[in-house]
């Protein structure tokens, strides 16, 4: 693994007031060549919104940054993070903003070297996530000559469904690992088991998707043991990490860790959702990979774009972009860190009041998920706190609670309390 002097490690990035961010959200609109009345913008199927609904006049969106570059509609087409290719120049104040933004998560958050990763904000971690396969797909159809169906997608049974979701759009095979019924770890047996079975059945180069924590339990997959075996093996590989939930927790709450980041040289790009942790508005996926990668992707008869097009989505609001941005600004490294921390901790009080009252449960330490075996409390109950469950399918065998933002500690408290209440006293059905 490649060795960074320990202070490049720590994470830093400052912290603006509103008042900072409002002038320089303001300033790249003012770069950006707006839809005006008067201008002369002839040639672009795209205008501001609607007036009719979406005025430019209301008196509080020059205090609302994000507001005003929604009405203002720049569009972030294409990837901005490629200096080669060439951006549609009218909006090139606020796609500078989203380069940046990019550039910060991946070099501070993520530990990457400066300039050496690519990305964009696409609309959540299911484009991001099938992006990722996407890429590596055509980079092995490309590099290996590699026929689709010598492709594989391995993830364990635990991950989001993106992924058949992306395996059945791209007609890779879904090789899914299983994972310990208690600890929620992909089964080494079952990684040796399925990994043969489809070098058998003809798969010869294998797309890893590793959790940064999975949706129902907060389980981080072992990177290591996993990519581990295909080194050792000897197989044609990459990974990516899906951190949809856990991309704005985990490498808060646990910095030390350098195996979920671009220090890692085993993992090739990350998703990571804004709109989760971060509580930016809905649109707001992060896709990250090192150079080099995304080429793969290139869409040549994007003959319209200058620069072509690099992405699923194709035209998208650059508002969002400002919005991961603004929360990012508006916190600082420091601000961001304490918030995670603070949500972590108070998970981790949940943790031990649960297990003061006997109940089972499963939880990674550095994340804000903690699903509970069913069969403690009953439906009603669960039903009453919006516990999510494992499947609206199959007989429930997990309750999940994630304490997010508006989760505090008097909610906690009286869920607590009517918990023990509530415990063993019903039939669980
Ligand atoms: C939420 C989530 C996704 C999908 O993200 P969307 O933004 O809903 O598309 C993918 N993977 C994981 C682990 C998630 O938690």
């Amino acid at each position: 693994m490649a060795k960074k002097h320990l202070n490049d490690n720590i994470m830093y990035w400052e912290r603006y007031s509103h008042d900072k961010i409002k002038d320089i959200v303001h300033q790249a609109l003012e770069q950006n060549t707006p839809y005006r009345d008067s201008a002369p913008v002839l040639g672009i199927p795209a205008s501001y919104l609607d007036r009719t609904e979406f005025y430019d006049d209301a008196p509080f969106l020059k205090d609302a940054p994000f507001m005003k570059t929604m009405i203002e509609n720049p569009n972030h087409i294409g990837c901005h993070t490629l200096d080669d290719a060439g951006h549609i120049d009218m909006f090139a104040g606020t796609q500078q903003i989203e380069k940046e933004l990019i550039q910060l998560i991946a070099e501070q958050i993520f530990k990457g070297e400066p300039n050496q990763q690519d990305g964009y904000v696409a609309t959540g971690g299911t484009e991001a996530n099938i992006q990722a396969m996407w890429v590596y797909r055509n980079y092995f159809k490309k590099k290996y000559q590699a026929k689709t169906e010598e492709i594989g997608l391995v993830y364990s049974e635990d991950s989001h469904y993106s992924m058949p979701k992306g395996a059945n759009l791209l007609e890779l095979s879904s090789i899914i690992l299983q994972v310990d019924e208690h600890t929620r770890a992909i089964r080494q047996q079952s990684l040796i088991e399925k990994i043969t079975e489809a070098r058998a059945q003809g798969i010869k180069y294998f797309i890893v998707v590793m959790n940064l924590s999975t949706t129902m339990y907060g389980s981080v997959d072992d990177v290591e043991r996993v990519t581990d075996f295909f080194e050792k093996e000897k197989l044609p590989y990459k990974v990516h990490a899906d951190g949809a939930f856990g991309g704005f927790i985990y490498p808060f709450t646990n910095e030390k860790d350098p195996l979920y980041s671009f220090q890692n040289p085993r993992i090739s790009s990350f998703t990571i959702d804004g709109h989760k942790m971060l509580q930016t508005p809905y649109g707001t996926g992060l896709f990250l990979i090192r150079k080099g990668f995304i080429q793969y992707v290139k869409t040549e008869e994007a003959q319209y774009i200058p620069g072509k097009d690099y992405t699923i989505c194709g035209s998208r609001s650059g508002a969002n972009a400002i919005s991961i941005w603004m929360l990012l600004r508006a916190h600082g490294s420091e601000g961001l860190k304490i918030k995670m921390q603070r949500i972590n901790e108070r998970t981790t009080k949940l943790c031990k009041r649960l297990d003061e009252l006997g109940v089972k449960y499963f939880r990674n330490p550095h994340i804000n998920i903690i699903a509970i075996k069913s069969g403690q409390f009953s439906a009603r109950f669960a039903q009453k706190y919006h516990l999510v469950a494992d499947s609206y399918e199959f007989d429930v065998k997990w309750w999940k609670i994630v304490v997010m933002d508006h989760v505090k500690q008097g909610i906690l408290d009286k869920f607590l309390l009517d918990l023990d209440a509530n415990l063993n006293t019903e039939p669980t059905h």
